[in-house]
């Protein structure tokens, strides 16, 4: 089965007036994603996403243009292949680097989605998983900077949906994030796992100042304080605190997991399907992870596609971690693109779907609908 024809389809919707969560990358006012349509001479079609990097006109044309070049005529079910070539030919050289991967990632999902339309199985059972329950937090856009008395409100309404964990946006100043993460701590109870994300925008400083509290209030895992390559940062922070860190969802490939996981300063990674090399590479990162008995907590992007692949994924390693549960009020690519992607049982947990290949049912006529805003997501 080859591949005759690649396209990517980059799509936006405007963040509802008074839903804008503020974290530390800024306010939300936007959402953007790429999805990836690879059709084969069988007429196998697969859909993938691409993380939009924050401009997703960009990320597209890569697709449409030089990835498709290089790829179309291989074969469809040659994974490896295509990861190789594509990551030795664009990824790795000439400079494009972290915008290879995501596109690279988007390609990747669209094989897998193939191959298991083309022999009717679920993508976990691809992957020698199984339909198994995985844990979920309450995550994506929500749970910003907001007033601890809000904040805890909204806390508590996930935990009534029946989320055992959640996923707090620190990152504003100490005295800020440790009111909130007592406010909610305080409102949920021991039970709740609280996790915190600095999203790269905490100082050496401000860490020293929090981690005390995070750990008196058992916070369970401190994401990104620093930026990706700020490993000695890293290094300093995981000697002083008693609160495990957490990073990976802007780290790219095995290759800087490697570096990652080596310098031991993380005890959670956070590959995200469309970001890191998509399905391949994240299985690879898994077994990286999965050697030093670290688990694999995946950071999801923005669509339907991705969450789907994510749990596929979850259901297939011996070292699953949480799901991030997108509890955005207001996401139709979560509910709309093409079906819903997971539904939460009572314990918290949910499954990976039954549908061949992801079990994603593309619509596109959602995508014609919902055409590319340029500009950036965040402001
Ligand atoms: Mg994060």
């Amino acid at each position: 089965m080859r591949i005759t024809h690649i396209r990517a389809v980059p799509v936006s919707y405007r963040v509802p007036e008074g839903q804008n969560v503020t974290l530390g990358i800024g306010r939300a006012v936007k959402r953007d994603a790429v999805l990836v349509k690879v059709e084969t001479d069988e007429g196998v079609v697969g859909w993938g996403e691409a993380h939009h990097g924050r401009c997703p006109g960009a990320i597209a044309r890569l697709i449409d243009t030089t990835i498709a070049e290089l790829v179309t005529g291989m074969d469809a079910f040659d994974t490896v292949g295509v990861w190789s070539r594509v990551y030795r030919m664009q990824l790795a050289s000439h400079g494009m680097g972290a915008a290879a991967a995501l596109a690279l990632s988007g390609v990747d999902l669209a094989l897998w989605d193939i191959r298991g339309k083309a022999c009717g199985w679920p993508l976990y059972r691809l992957l020698g998983g199984a339909s198994r329950p995985v844990k979920a937090y309450a995550g994506g856009i929500a749970l910003g900077w907001q007033d601890p008395a809000s904040l805890a409100d909204e806390a508590r309404r996930y935990v009534e949906q029946g989320y055992r964990a959640l996923k707090l946006r620190v990152g504003d100043t100490p005295a800020r994030d440790v009111a909130r993460v007592r406010a909610v701590r305080q409102a949920v109870g021991d039970d709740i796992d609280i996790l915190v994300d600095g999203n790269t925008g905490c100082s050496p400083d401000d860490v020293r100042r929090v981690m005390p509290a995070y750990g008196e209030l058992g916070v369970g895992w401190f994401e990104e304080p620093f930026t990706p390559h700020d490993h000695r940062a890293y290094a300093d922070a995981a000697r002083q605190g008693s609160v495990p860190l957490a990073a990976g969802e802007n780290h790219y490939t095995r290759f800087e997991f490697t570096r990652l996981l080596e310098d031991g300063t993380v005890a959670f990674v956070q590959p995200d399907l469309s970001k890191t090399g998509g399905v391949t590479e994240t299985m690879r990162i898994a077994a990286l992870a999965s050697a030093r008995k670290i688990t694999v907590n995946p950071h999801t992007s923005a669509t339907g596609i991705n969450m789907a692949a994510s749990i596929h994924l979850l259901a297939s390693v011996d070292n699953p971690g949480y799901f991030e549960g997108d509890v955005a009020r207001h996401n139709p690519f979560r509910d709309e693109v093409g079906g819903v992607p997971y539904a939460l049982d009572a314990e918290g947990c949910v499954r990976p779907l039954d549908g061949p290949g992801l079990g994603i049912e593309v619509d596109e006529r959602f995508l014609a609908a919902h055409p590319l805003i340029e500009g950036p997501c965040y402001v």
